[in-house]
């Protein structure tokens, strides 16, 4: 849990209301002791005490608590600092024995949570009201300075004193605090939407994904439903590449050493990459990356400056070893489909290859509705040159060429010294979601390093070998990570065009079964997914089951529908758009689907 720095903004708000619960409790349970609390970040502007209670504190006790909380806070009391004596400070905290362990602890140098100090052993406290505690500050200056209803008690949980599992387990209250009701209100929001929204929750009870222990972490199996849904993200990357002038290639899932150790991954990403495979005399390493089967495509024949641009993408299979403590459902794995496209350009070509590189890029993650990408543009450090592959003018010409590209679209950017990893200059593309949530999207990487390691060259005018300018380029980034955040930006409600059932045709009756199959197959016909549900359930509960599936048409038939070769139309927002004529409805559905709207949604 990262500590939250002294000089950080929010610590005195964090840290005070710390002292206010602790006094809170100490009214409610007078033989409490105390350990520490500093402010923390498990939950955005967060902060805890730790407490030895005599019974287990719960979340039906917060109410009280913050009631006696805002009682303090109301009294506006003044946080009053006090340097004292080690000779005072062990008589005041007579009956604390953590808060005495503290003392010794600061004797030697050490400050309030354990960390070497510098400098002359001050034993200070700070007073609010009748409550004083061991504390180094800072604080507000008034217990009236913390919002009064701009703070919640959100967890409590066990927490050994120091960390120690050998020592006391005590009871940690956690809690958040924000300058104000309406803040704290929208994270309490977020945090709920969050909870409701999370891919794997939802990847469950959709029937989406799963993730088993016996396949082994970080590793996803895709239902049916998924992987339509991956299916139909792939195939539109597929028909977009094909129109934007691109080759697709495709390339094994494992290699021998050799191209690894030329690609240099051997040296400098070995820790992501899988132990080798012994394989007759050879070693082989499933790939952490397609980059250099590309660069091997790109030297297999000779290449004239006439054969320029070339653009090769794959939708590659890696795999990378991630510890098992960092996974996170889709977000995180350890087996991922990269959407991988290599370009190769002459020297005259960069600008117009960044150009349509760029364009592809935006108006692809507009088609998902993110149409006001936050760009960020990763430069080198001018002070350390030494630390990059690639010469002076090489780095000049691709910043200056990407930086050209992001201006000519007057698409705000932020520039970022230093950022720029040893081989290229880059550009990367963030999303926001449903819940203000920033993504990293697509990227548009420079590349000095693997040309030279593969000595690609194609063979210009002058009839003379040159380099060609390298970048790697991915959409999506990762299938799986861009299907998570559809799931949650959309709270599995997909747009029509990716709903694995886009109907469900509900038949108001057994006598109405045989219609409703023919309203199934005549979408099905015209190329919609579209299932019935014959179940014997009632009515409403099949409506009810088809929106919990977030499917966003429901079509009721009985006999008015039937008589009229019509479906009564709902949508999963609960909204009912009434009796509509079966092909106004497939007229209105195919609309929806090639325009990638999504009503209801
Ligand atoms: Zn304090
Ligand atoms: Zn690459």
């Amino acid at each position: 849990m990262p500590a939250v720095a002294r000089d950080d903004p929010s610590y005195k708000l964090r840290h005070s209301t710390a002292h206010v619960l602790a006094q809170a409790v100490r009214e409610m349970f007078p033989g409490a002791t105390f350990a520490w609390g500093p402010p923390h970040d498990r939950f955005e502007n967060g902060f805890y005490y730790d407490f030895d209670l005599p019974r287990a504190l719960t979340p039906e006790d917060f109410p009280e608590l913050e009631d006696r909380m805002r009682r303090i806070i109301g009294e506006d009391h003044p946080f009053l600092f006090r340097a004292i004596g080690v000779e005072e400070a062990r008589w005041l905290f007579s009956d604390q024995p953590y808060k005495l362990e503290t003392i010794d602890e600061l004797q030697k140098g050490k400050d309030e949570y354990g960390e070497e100090r510098m400098g002359d052993t001050v034993i200070s406290t700070y007073t609010q009201d009748t409550f004083e505690d061991l504390c180094l500050g800072p604080h507000l200056e008034r217990t009236g300075g913390i919002p009064a209803d701009g703070f919640k008690l959100l967890d409590v949980s066990g927490a050994y004193w120091r960390g120690d599992e050998s020592n006391r387990m005590l009871q940690r209250v956690h809690g958040t605090v924000w300058p104000s009701k309406e803040e704290l209100d929208l994270y309490l929001w977020r945090r709920e939407e969050e909870e409701k929204r999370d891919h794997r929750r939802l990847g469950a009870e959709l029937d989406l994904f799963s993730i088993r222990p016996e396949v082994g972490p970080g590793l996803a199996l895709f239902h049916p439903k998924g992987a339509l849904v991956r299916v139909l993200l792939e195939d539109y990357w597929r028909e977009r590449h094909r129109a934007g002038g691109y080759d697709f290639v495709s390339t094994p899932h494992v290699g021998r050493s050799i191209l690894w150790e030329t690609s240099g991954h051997l040296k400098w990403y070995r820790e992501g990459m899988y132990s080798a495979i012994p394989v007759e005399e050879d070693q082989y390493y499933i790939k952490p990356m397609n980059c250099p089967f590309h660069m091997l495509i790109f030297k297999g024949r000779p290449r004239s400056y006439r054969d320029l641009p070339l653009r090769f993408a794959e939708l590659g299979t890696v795999y990378r070893y991630e510890p098992s403590g960092t996974l996170r459902g889709l977000l995180r794995v350890r087996g991922f489909t990269q959407d991988d496209a290599h370009l190769f350009c002459r020297p005259d070509q960069m600008r117009s290859e960044i150009d349509r590189v760029l364009d592809f890029c935006l108006s692809f993650l507009a088609a998902f509705g993110f149409d006001e990408p936050e760009m960020e543009l990763s430069v080198r450090d001018p002070e350390t040159p030494e630390k990059y592959a690639g010469s002076e003018d090489d780095w000049e010409k691709a910043e200056s060429t990407l930086a050209a590209a992001l201006e000519g679209r007057d698409l705000p950017y932020e520039r970022v010294g230093g950022e720029a990893v040893f081989y290229g200059p880059k550009i990367d593309i963030g999303i926001t979601d449903a819940l203000g949530r920033r993504w990293q999207a697509s990227t548009i990487q420079f590349d000095f390093n693997l040309p030279e390691r593969f000595d690609l060259t194609y063979v210009g005018e002058d009839n003379q070998p040159h380099r060609p300018y390298m970048v790697h380029r991915a959409l999506y980034g990762s299938i799986e990570r861009f299907f998570a955040l559809l799931v949650e930006h959309y709270a599995g409600a997909l747009p029509v065009w990716l709903s694995p059932v886009q109907a469900t045709v509900i038949p108001v009756s057994d006598r109405n079964v045989g219609y409703a199959e023919e309203v199934a197959g005549e979408l099905a016909a015209a190329g919609f997914r579209a299932e019935v549900d014959g179940r014997s359930e009632r009515m409403n509960a099949k409506i009810r089951d088809a929106q919990l599936q977030k499917t966003p048409y429901m079509l009721v038939v009985g006999g008015r529908e039937e008589g009229a070769h019509g479906v009564s139309v709902r949508l999963r927002t609960g909204e009912d758009r009434g009796l509509t004529n079966l092909s106004t409805f497939k007229d209105h559905l195919r609309e929806v689907v090639e325009t990638k709207d999504s009503p209801g949604y």
